[in-house]
């Protein structure tokens, strides 16, 4: 077989998403169970373990010590084939993680910026909550397609025709329902297919640590049956069925490229813990979901073909809070070509070699070496200092591939340095952390480089930066929060006008961008009365 066909198949079995939630919808359980379906553990329990291993320490830095680097997090890898579906081979998955909890951070953005799609997993109970919220608008920005996945239909919950409604009115989406709930909470009985037309059930094992007999029943066999067969009452399985006949009338059929512009969104209803309804999504989400596609670049323009000798893109740089082992891994999603470990790459923002001696696939606990990768696989580039988040790496015919985006502060902290020997330190030190895109340091202009107030999504942020100058460059630093959660985009001029303004400060940033910072939403309107003429750029996304 030619190289290239070779390549195109192995393109065509890619997808690589994230998933995104709120804290506690079931993002850890529905990954567990993706594994666990997949073939790729035997147990469900191995992602949770690390999970609690997480949360059982108030110390972050110190279980990042023990353990070295957490690399591992970053991406899951795990592949699944179903019978007469899907591309030659089955699917090769490249699942994203995007940290919720105290993790979170603008590292969390720029790992959605690697995924071709998401899986947006909802608390059947609670709806959109606040950070799927947030992470949706990114992926939106994006414009990635996203599967939802209604999670916890075995608690009572909402009615699922008014969480439809909820995705519409609250993020515009328009829901498609794949699959239909029976019910809820203890009645809950399965979820039709409504591509088959049939329920589906699953025999329940113990926690749902194993896959349990799937049982298919079609749907009027089941109806004659009736609810008391599936221990349902029998109003409540009657009401399902309305509900569905109601969707053969209200709902437009499912749109695979209105999927793709990110205007519908599929949506799948299950117990990730009962294992109901997690391979209906896991075969809906492959079926629909985009293969990797050439990427748009800066230079030369034109998207980046898929056959085209190797290139890359960094989205994510993490250096090992161990001090005694210093390297730094770079997070590098494949675009096009084969990757070859020990192959030579050009890195484009300085014309110069780079070895990609040290590099690995990254798949569960293990780092496991990585020979070779096609686009939309993940690669972590051990010994990879000197690159920076938004780098391209490539061979053969150079190429630039668009900056990942900043992202718009929320928090703000200053930071002193207390050891005035070390001045020199310091300020290295927050250079390169700027640039590594730890956290963005911003300076006030009047103090300038003496009091830097540093800058991010997310309070592990200050953390890692405050851990790093502390323990890598020898300095000693304090940190002091400030009150401003919200930032906007003024022109030089204007910030020289707003800078009085009360509630508020001014700072700019590396990129020589002036920022106004506010308390809150009311300190904006207020600034936005007193001076109608300014605008107030709204930050973050693409610039
Ligand atoms: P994450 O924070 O989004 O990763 O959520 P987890 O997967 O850790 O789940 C949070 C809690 O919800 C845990 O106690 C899970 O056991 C529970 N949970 C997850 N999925 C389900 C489900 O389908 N049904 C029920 N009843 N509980 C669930």
């Amino acid at each position: 077989m030619p190289a290239d066909d070779r390549l195109a198949r192995e393109v065509a079995q890619r997808r690589t998403f994230a998933i995104i939630s709120h804290p506690d919808a079931g993002k850890t359980t529905l990954t567990e169970k993706l594994l666990l379906f997949s073939g790729a553990v035997h147990e469900a329990g191995a992602v949770k373990s690390r999970k609690q291993a997480k949360q059982a320490t108030s110390d972050w830095m110190k279980l990042e010590q023990e353990r070295g680097i957490s690399i591992s997090s970053t991406v899951l890898h795990f592949a699944y084939a179903a019978p007469d579906r899907g591309p030659e081979g089955g699917w090769r998955f490249n699942l994203l993680d995007t940290p919720g909890h105290a993790d979170f951070s603008e590292d969390t953005y720029r790992t959605l910026c690697a995924a071709d799609a998401a899986v947006m997993v909802l608390d059947m109970a609670k709806g959109l909550e606040p950070q799927t919220l947030k992470l949706f608008r990114v992926c939106a920005d994006r414009g990635l397609p996203i599967v939802t996945f209604v999670n916890k239909c075995d608690r009572p919950g909402m009615a699922p025709l008014e969480l439809l409604d909820e995705i519409t009115s609250e993020i515009g989406l328009e829901p498609v329902a794949q699959t239909w709930p029976v019910a809820d909470g203890a009645d809950f009985a399965g979820v039709i297919d409504r591509s088959s037309n049939e329920l589906v059930r699953f025999d329940r094992t113990v926690h749902g640590a194993t896959v349990g007999e799937e049982e298919r029943i079609p749907v009027e066999k089941a109806q004659e049956a009736g609810g008391e067969a599936f221990g349902c009452p029998e109003d409540r399985f009657e009401a399902a069925f309305e509900e569905l006949e109601l969707l053969e009338v209200d709902q437009p059929e499912l749109d695979r490229e209105a999927f793709l512009a990110g205007r519908q969104t599929p949506v799948f209803f299950g117990s990730a813990l009962a294992n109901f309804g997690v391979r209906l999504l896991l075969e809906g989400f492959a079926d629909l979901a985009p293969h990797p596609t050439p990427q748009p670049t800066v230079e030369p323009g034109e998207p980046r073909p898929i056959d085209e000798d190797f290139s890359g893109q960094v989205f994510k740089v993490q250096a090992n809070m161990n001090p005694k082992h210093r390297d730094r891994v770079a997070f590098l999603r494949v675009n096009s070509g084969w990757f070859q470990r020990g192959g030579q790459a050009t890195l484009a923002r300085t014309g110069r070699q780079f070895p990609m001696k040290y590099a690995h696939q990254l798949f569960a606990d293990d780092r496991e070496t990585a020979e070779t990768a096609v686009a939309g696989d993940i690669v972590g580039l051990v010994n990879a200092s000197g690159l920076q988040p938004g780098d391209t790496l490539y061979a053969g015919k150079p190429v630039t591939f668009p900056p990942i985006p900043t992202f718009s502060p929320e928090r703000f902290a200053r930071i002193r340095n207390r050891d005035s020997s070390r001045y020199k330190q310091f300020r290295s030190a927050l250079r390169q952390l700027d640039e590594e895109g730890v956290v963005q340091v911003l300076q006030h202009p009047e103090l300038g480089e003496q009091e830097p107030i540093l800058a991010g999504v997310g309070q592990l942020q200050f953390e890692v930066a405050k851990h790093r100058m502390t323990n890598e460059f020898g300095c000693t630093v304090e940190l002091e929060p400030t009150p401003y959660e919200l930032a906007r985009e003024v022109s030089a001029e204007d910030a020289e006008r707003v800078r009085d303004q009360r509630g508020t400060m001014v700072a700019r940033d590396r990129h020589d961008r002036w920022l106004v910072l506010f308390a809150n939403d009311f300190a904006l309107r207020w600034a936005e009365q007193d001076f109608p003429d300014v605008t107030f750029h709204e930050m973050g996304m693409a610039r």
